[in-house]
């Protein structure tokens, strides 16, 4: 016990989450740069399925401030209607801050599309392999998320965020039937509500259980037990390997699927 203990504190590698993914690189400054150091020095890795989720959320979050400027008249008008239209344009608190720091930063409309374009079509790339290696593991096949987005008359299309008929998620389920029976067993009396907000585990257990009982695991399900899904293949591809994470969930799947974890909390809340 003191020797896994003591590789949990220190360990050579890291398995960036999606969560650890955006939480270096979009967070607010002060907690992107909290994160980088936790990693600094660590071996990097990640997976096909972690990047196609961080797509979803930070691709169409770009591309949704992306519409609102390009539709704005100018910076101060999109400055002056961004809080009021959060909820319209649908823009989560970290995009949000962002927008503002950007209306703040460029006093003009065309350099500051210009600077979100390079994000979604290049950058974004750049941060998600900033020293992680290129070559992933990938153990579902899953391709929601992989769709460049299309760029129409001026303005980008949310990339679709629907697990296609081809995520070979079945195959990974059948080859993972002892994780899946522990996530259909889960004792969620065990997590008080504190533990589990979300209520994350009884949603997980749901699934399992419903799988097991000849559910197909395509599309919805195939997210909502995502976070099982990324636990295992990260235990699997790189034997070993810590999960690096801000996301709570994970922490709440270690014991039931093996793993190790290091829970990484610099947001005020959970
Ligand atoms: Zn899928």
């Amino acid at each position: 016990m003191e020797t896994s203990r003591g590789r949990e504190h220190n360990p050579a590698s890291y398995f960036l989450d999606t969560s650890t993914q955006i939480g270096r690189r979009w967070a607010d400054e002060q907690i992107s740069r909290k994160v980088r150091d936790d990693l600094f020095g660590k071996k990097l890795r990640c997976s096909i399925y972690v990047e196609r989720e961080y797509r979803c959320r930070v691709l169409n979050q770009l591309i949704k401030l992306h519409i609102f400027v390009t539709a704005s008249k100018d910076v101060e008008e999109a400055e002056q209607r961004l809080e009021k239209c959060k909820h319209e344009i649908d823009i989560d608190d970290l995009f949000y801050n962002i927008g503002k720091r950007l209306l703040k930063k460029y006093n003009s409309k065309k350099p500051l599309i210009r600077y979100l374009e390079r994000l979604i079509e290049v950058d974004w790339e750049n941060f998600f392999y900033d020293a992680v290696p290129r070559s992933l593991c990938d153990m579902t096949n899953c391709t929601r998320g992989a769709d460049a987005p299309k760029y129409q008359h001026g303005y980008y299309l949310t990339i679709p965020t629907k697990c296609p008929n081809n995520c070979k998620i079945y195959d990974f389920w059948n080859s993972k039937r002892a994780d899946l029976q522990n996530l259909a067993q889960i004792d969620t009396s065990k997590f008080a509500k504190t533990n589990d907000p979300k209520g994350t585990m009884g949603q997980i257990q749901n699934e399992a259980q419903a799988i097991l009982g000849g559910k197909s695991p395509h599309g919805d399900p195939c997210r909502t037990v995502s976070d099982a899904v990324i636990s295992i293949e990260a235990r699997d591809s790189y034997p070993g390997i810590t999960i690096h994470t801000m996301d709570y969930d994970f922490e709440l799947l270690k014991n039931i699927l093996n793993t190790q974890v290091r829970f990484f909390k610099a947001y005020k809340t959970a």
